[in-house]
């Protein structure tokens, strides 16, 4: 027998206070895996997220890491029969470097609220995943019918550096992880009050490019004119990379997907603003948004190495060289689409210029077809909870660990929710989460919770 909606509903509100109050606890600890200066407090966030779990009443719980690699939590709750289904839910403790801190209207780990939003880093992406999961084991352990079903909490450390170790960890911990559907609550809604389930990603490959034209610096004034400089040259070079119209010039990558999706209006101006684009500064690329965001490559320079205005001196710089980030649709091949930007750069600096590119990161896109039973128990739970019908949507960023669970796993269903909307500011300045859509997430994923369980053999 499963639980009335109007307890489950109580039951949640009842865990809300708490999830808020460590939540805040969470936020204050700067998890900053990819910062060396900040693994001890990774050490510190991922003891803290076990002990919740364990005030959760988990049956068992670690923290666990593979080597070299970062502290996450794995816990386990047994579901009142043993019969249910197991669910394995997902989010990650560490978090974004802050930027430059000055410019956060509060100060990024000291969680403040303000109109209705709770900001500081990791408010949003992805602690509140995590107390979001807690909150749901909470609501089900003060109800006399107990857990619906089997559930896996595992919580990551490294999710934004890349997992590099997630691999390692899902095979050493395989049984352990091993569920029938997986919510991976690390994405989220197109508005507070639309639910929405993620049904792709873009992939992502990077490189550092380096041009090099001379041996050493010489006088601009003595030999300028016949002599280029390098860092006109690596300008030149990455102006090739999008064509006027602002589309991606790189071939051999895939553009658009094969499956259309009834997509959700994205509104111009609403994305302007949330985005903070300046009056008259032009959209790239052409299409509708979605497409563009979610369905198409894109290509950014994310830094130059060169000395800076304050310091220059009269010189032809020999080297210069940038960061370069190319996002790839659905369906394209990370290493396939790294050949073909390293290929294109290779070719593309003007006046023999030497380049050199040195690859980087490469994370594979992800694409999820959600038909069958779950996902109509997902969209049905989800819209009863919001009070409005769940769409699909897409995520124009990354999550490399998504394609590692459903490759480990191949028979799980697999759920992308979350608790970001689009005032969030993933990774951004004054990172924020709003409360109100907490609160209808929690009791999403608990309606979810306990139709899954009236599902058991
Ligand atoms: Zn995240």
């Amino acid at each position: 027998m499963s639980a009335p909606r109007t307890a489950i509903t109580a039951a949640v509100n009842t865990a809300l206070p708490a999830a808020r109050t460590d939540l805040e606890s969470l936020v204050r600890i700067p998890s900053i895996w990819a910062d060396p200066t900040h693994h001890e407090d990774t050490r510190r966030s991922a003891s803290a997220v076990a002990e919740l779990a364990r005030q959760s009443g988990a049956a068992s719980v670690e923290v666990i890491a593979a080597e070299g690699g970062a502290p996450a939590v794995l816990a386990h709750w047994p579901a009142e029969h043993a019969s249910a289904p197991t669910m394995l839910l997902y989010a990650h403790h560490d978090v974004q470097p802050t930027g430059d801190e000055k410019l956060w209207t509060s100060p990024p780990f000291e969680p403040t609220e303000r109109n209705g939003r709770l900001y500081g880093r990791g408010a949003a992406d992805d602690k509140a995943g995590v107390l979001l999961h807690l909150s749901v084991l909470r609501a089900f352990r003060s109800l006399p019918v107990g857990l619906p079903v089997n559930v896996t909490l595992f919580i990551e450390g490294e999710e934004e550096s890349g997992s590099p170790t997630l691999p390692a960890l899902l095979a050493q911990y395989h049984e352990r992880l091993a569920a029938d559907i997986i919510v991976i609550a690390d994405s989220g809604n197109p508005a507070t009050d639309v639910p929405a389930l993620t049904t792709s990603l873009r992939g992502l490959v990077d490189c550092t490019v380096e041009v090099a034209l001379l041996q050493h610096p010489v006088h601009s004034g003595v030999y300028g004119g016949p002599l280029g400089d390098a860092l006109t040259t690596l300008c030149r070079l990455l102006a090739t990379l999008h064509n006027d119209k602002g589309q991606v010039a790189v071939p051999g990558l895939v553009h658009g997907t094969a499956r259309k999706l009834p997509e959700p209006h994205l509104d111009e101006a609403a994305f302007r603003d949330e985005a903070g684009v300046l009056d008259g500064v032009e959209l790239l690329g052409t299409g509708t948004l979605a497409e563009r965001l979610w369905y198409q490559p894109a290509i950014a320079v994310l830094g130059i190495d060169a000395p800076s205005v304050a310091q220059v001196a009269n010189v032809l710089l020999p080297t210069a060289r940038a960061a370069v980030s190319l996002r790839l649709a659905p369906g394209d091949d990370p290493a396939r689409a790294q050949r073909s930007l390293t290929e294109y750069l290779r070719a593309h600096a003007p006046w023999g210029a030497r380049v050199t590119v040195t690859p980087g990161t490469a994370a594979a896109p992800f694409e999820l077809d959600p038909v069958g039973a779950v996902y109509d128990l997902a969209r049905r739970t989800f819209a009863e909870a919001y009070g409005k019908a769940a769409v699909e949507i897409g995520i124009g960023g990354s999550i490399p660990f998504i394609g590692e669970f459903a490759r480990s796993f191949p028979g799980a269903a697999v759920l992308v929710t979350g608790v970001g909307d689009p005032a969030s500011r993933w990774h951004g300045i004054d990172e924020s989460l709003h409360l109100g859509m907490f609160a209808r997430a929690v009791l999403a994923e608990a309606f979810l919770l306990a139709e899954l369980g009236a599902t058991r053999a």
